[in-house]
């Protein structure tokens, strides 16, 4: 892992920001492929090749990762471990299941526990994504907030098994599985001879190299509570992954308050800290998403060291619409004029 030789400086910025054109020509139609997958809009687009049968690929083998990441997906190896017939047992694991937990303990530990991976009992409690989530009852939340540590997971990477150590305790990688799996999509698609292309699962996306012509691909940051075609900011960039965490995904509103997705390990309640969406940039897909996540939780003092240790740049915004970048990203950046 690289380390940055200058500590993470971040910038606030003012309003108005010259906005420049999207980058690459008009020519540059790709060919891609959408649909609703991993609970999210998934669309891959390709520039330098017109094979469909590539875009075919791609989408079964996103549906094969979920059906393997998946929290709630029966038959699931997250959901096979989450409903395991020892309590306390050690299970064996796939290598990319063995892969994705070592770096999501890494961030548990990172964090403090602040991003947690045992957050499952939480989730399925709060239900952000089912027809019409509401505020559980307290009791509830504290009796699942209290099954709540990533401390009772050993993971043997050398032999490539979990173990449980705490009957109540199972797992989600929701904060972290569609970085990984837009990660697998591009050596997918590098395989396939496809050097150009944009992989976007639901606000997470991934470039494969550049455009056609060599200009950076132009990213949009979705615009917090708005339409998600509406973007309050654009980066540029080739080869990298954008990944956005924040309040006004998977969130409901009661009593005038907004309740959202990223929960507080130590509460059991959605975070507060004063943001609304932390987007991270970086050059892997799974430290991107990781990082979105868990920086979020964090908040943008505690951030830094993550950051630092993984060379990643990040946008945060608050409450107040105040905009905060890393200066390394500075002249990737632009702040659109009604953002
Ligand atoms: P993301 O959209 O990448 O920020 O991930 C949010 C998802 O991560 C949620 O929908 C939960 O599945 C899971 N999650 C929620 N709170 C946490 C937390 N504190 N630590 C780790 N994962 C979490
Ligand atoms: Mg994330």
């Amino acid at each position: 892992m690289k380390t940055k030789m200058s500590p993470i400086k971040y910038i606030l910025l003012a309003a108005l920001c010259f906005i420049k054109p999207p980058g690459g020509s008009p020519a540059d139609v790709p060919i891609h492929r959408s649909d609703f997958l991993l609970n999210t809009f998934v669309d891959i687009a390709i520039y330098d090749s017109r094979d469909e049968s590539i875009l075919d690929g791609a989408m079964a083998l996103c549906r094969e990762y979920e059906n393997r990441f998946s929290r709630t997906l029966s038959g699931s190896e997250v959901y096979r471990l989450n409903h395991r017939e020892d309590a306390t047992g050690t299970y064996p694991l796939s290598d990319d299941m063995t892969d994705l937990l070592a770096t999501a303990l890494y961030y548990c530990e990172r964090s403090g526990g602040a991003f947690d991976i045992t957050t499952e009992p939480l989730s399925s409690l709060w239900n952000f994504s089912g027809t019409s989530p509401s505020v559980p009852p307290a009791e509830a939340i504290e009796e699942a907030r209290k099954k709540v540590d990533y401390k009772k997971l050993r993971l043997d990477g050398t032999r490539s098994t979990l173990t449980f150590l705490d009957p109540g305790t199972s797992i989600d990688l929701g904060a972290i599985a569609k970085g990984y799996i837009a990660d697998q999509l591009k050596a997918y698609l590098l395989d396939s001879g496809v050097e150009s292309a944009m992989i976007n699962l639901g606000g997470n996306v991934l470039c494969v190299g550049s455009r056609p012509d060599g200009t950076p691909f132009t990213v949009g940051l979705q615009k917090p509570f708005a339409d998600r075609n509406e973007t309050f900011a654009q980066v540029e960039v080739s080869d990298l992954s954008v990944v956005a965490s924040g309040v006004y995904e998977r969130h409901f509103v009661e009593d005038g308050k907004n309740y959202h997705h990223i929960l507080d390990p130590k509460t059991g309640y959605p975070v507060q800290n004063g943001l609304i969406s932390v987007t991270i940039v970086c050059d892997q897909g799974y430290l991107a998403d990781g990082l979105s996540t868990a920086c979020f939780v964090l908040g943008m003092d505690a951030a830094k060291p993550l950051l630092e240790k993984y060379d990643a740049e990040a946008v945060f915004v608050d409450e107040d619409k105040n905009v905060y970048v890393t200066s390394g990203l500075m002249d990737k950046f632009e702040l659109m004029k009604d953002g």
